[in-house]
Formats: structure tokens, sequence, C-alpha cells
């Protein structure tokens, strides 16, 4: 079989709010998917709809090819990572991980050897004895982890699960839930509102928007040639400017003409043009494409964030280069670097 789990025309209200719009989703078995998008968008819903938890309106849920769009959680072999823990702070780790084999009846020795491979996975042997209360949050995050993968089950479901975790944490336990996955090979679907998050995670990423999906694609391709001004602003920053395009491969925009390597638009149709920040080179004003005067520049790091005004046009432009306040700079953007794009419906 494809495809693991599709989502066929599901739509879902909340009163008269449209939550979901006719949502199509296809996940293979052992894909790493993130549902990604602002708050509000309609992730957390999709993931309940997944795990059972709420109905849709509209629509099938197809999992291993049966729809069981009316199908009780706990029938489904589907298990959820809450952001929340929701671990039992009267029992043990151990207990906590064994809590669904036991109501299984289980035997003792074969639960036992499970969740002693549970705890070794989320590197945390040896922990059983101690209380949930001795862990720290990311200790009780990776029990919360180990207990839903004990069950073994086809798909795991994930809703912000290091939301609650500082930084630094939160990308420890990116790099080891990477690691733990291809280690079980069980489907994840994951929901988060970092784009970072998704981009280092996962083998496929779903942009949502206002319930409707607006991109899906591997990272690399959300990130190097999103679908529209929504995307490519979402993931990442973009300069995102008004153009024209005067015909195929030809564009204008900051009262400059470009060469892009965008087709198929109609003769001066108005377009998005996106272009990321690192993607302009500065020059001296006379070797520039754009020139423009430097009104803002921030110390990153590795780059400086370097704000240009382009006769009232703003571009963020990211450069190792110092450059002073007030001081005039050429802009220099090559063809691959202009991405041009429709400009967004209303409704997006
Ligand atoms: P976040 O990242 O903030 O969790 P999200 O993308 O997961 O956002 P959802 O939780 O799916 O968003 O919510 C989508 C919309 O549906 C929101 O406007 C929310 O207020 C609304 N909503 C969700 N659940 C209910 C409910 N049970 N009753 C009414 N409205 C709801």
């Amino acid at each position: 079989m494809e495809y693991i789990l599709e989502l066929k025309n599901v739509s879902k209200s909340f009163q008269d709010d449209l939550i979901l719009d006719n949502l199509n989703l296809n996940i293979k078995q052992g894909e790493f998917l993130t549902l990604l998008g602002p708050s509000g968008c309609g992730k957390t819903t999709t993931l309940r709809i997944i795990g059972g938890f709420l109905q849709p309106d509209e629509g099938e849920v197809i999992f291993d090819g049966k729809n069981i769009a009316n199908l009780p959680p706990y029938e489904r072999n589907i298990n959820t990572v809450f952001q929340k823990y929701s671990l039992f702070p009267n029992m043990n780790i151990y207990d906590n991980i064994a809590f669904g084999l036991k109501i299984k009846k289980m035997p003792k020795d074969v639960i036992d050897k499970k969740v002693e491979g549970a705890l070794e996975l989320v590197s945390l042997k040896g922990y059983g004895k101690r209380s949930i209360e001795s862990l720290s949050g990311g200790q009780q995050q990776r029990i919360a982890i180990a207990r839903a993968l004990v069950n073994e089950p086809k798909v795991l479901l994930l809703d912000e699960p290091l939301g609650a975790l500082d930084l630094k944490l939160r990308q420890v336990m990116q790099t080891e839930l990477k690691k733990i996955q291809e280690e079980v090979g069980i489907t994840f679907i994951y929901v988060t509102h970092d784009q970072e998050e998704a981009l280092s995670m996962s083998d496929k990423i779903v942009v949502m928007n206002g319930g409707l999906v607006q991109q899906i694609g591997s990272p690399i391709d959300i990130y190097n040639e999103p679908k529209n001004a929504f995307v490519a602003d979402f993931i990442g920053e973009s300069n995102i400017v008004d153009g024209v395009m005067l015909k195929d491969l030809e564009v204008v925009f900051s009262n400059n003409k470009f060469v892009c390597l965008d087709k198929g638009f109609k003769q001066n149709e108005n377009v998005d043009v996106v272009i990321r920040p690192e993607d302009i080179d500065l020059v001296k004003p006379e070797d520039g494409m754009l020139t423009g005067v430097v009104e803002n520049i921030t110390f990153k790091g590795v780059h400086y964030d370097i704000v240009v005004d382009v006769k009232g046009e703003k571009y963020l432009i990211q450069s190792i280069y110092e450059k002073q306040v007030g001081e005039e700079v050429g802009m220099v953007i090559i063809p691959d670097h202009i991405h041009i794009m429709e400009k967004q419906r209303d409704e997006i």
C-alpha cells in the first residue's frame, strides 16, 4: 500500500467558522511529516481528526486502506504525544510507560522487556523506579515519548511536543526525536509553528494557513521554491516587493528591469517578487542594479542584518560586511535569486 494515512476532502467548522477547508493529505509509511503554520491555522484540528478526538464534518480518514473517520481513538493504531506531557504523577516511570501494555494484559516479562527497550530508546536506561517529579522537563518529555512508542503504534502524532522546553534543550531533543523516528521506522506526524524545527526534522512539510494547504514538499523544496509569498515569508525571511512581468524572463520592480527565470505569466501581470535577504549582494553604488541608503544595521553573530531604503522600498539584506547608517550602497541580484509568484488570492 502506498500510503498509510490519507485525508480526503476533509472539512471542519466550529460554529460558523470554517477551520479546515477541503483538506487532502497523503502520508507514507515511515515518513516524518510536519504540519507547519501560524497559530490558529488548523494544525491541531487536523491532528485531532487523525487521532479520533474530533469528527470531520465532511471527508474521509483512510488508515491502512480503511475509512476510520468514525472509529474512537483507542481503536486506532495511532498514539499521541501532547505538549503537556500528561504523565501520571502518582506512578513511577516504569508504571507510566507500562500503563498501556498492562491494559492489554501482556505478561509481566514481556512488559519488562518492552519498557526497558523504550527507556533505552529515549536514553533514560535505568530510570524506571524514579518518580515523575524527580525528572527535568526534557526528561519528562522523553518519558511521554517512550510511553507512546512502547505501544508500537503505526503512526505517532506529536502536537508541539518540544514547545515547553528552552531553546538549547529543544534543539537537542529535535536531533534525538529524528534519530528515534529513524530507528523505530514509525510514521511521525508532527505539529509545530516553528519553521526551523520543521526544516531540520521533516521528510515532508505541509505549510498551512487559514485552514488551507499552501504547499507540500521537502524542506529543501519549500525553502528554495516557495509557491507563494505566504510560504516564502513564513519559511525564513524574505523581501516581498510588487513587480510587473513585462514578458517571459523579464520583470520590473523598484523601477528597474531584471532578468529572471520565470515564464508563463500574462504580459504586464502584477506579481509578487520574492528575494531572500542572503541572495542580495552589496556592491559599490556605481556597480549596483539598484542603489539605496543604509537605514539600519544589526550584528547577528555570523552576519549583519542591513535594511536598505530604495526610494521608499525597504530591503533586508544579510551580509558579512559592515556598513554605516546613511551610506549609499549598490545591490546586485542574479536571475536565479529572483522568485516570481502570482499575487496572493484574498483568502490566503
Ligand atoms: P496553535 O498553533 O495555536 O495550536 P493550530 O493551528 O493548532 O494553532 P487549531 O487548534 O487547529 O489551530 O485551531 C484552529 C481554529 O479553530 C482556531 O481559531 C481555534 O480557536 C478554533 N477551534 C479549535 N478547536 C475549537 C473548538 N473546540 N471550538 C471552537 N473553536 C475551536
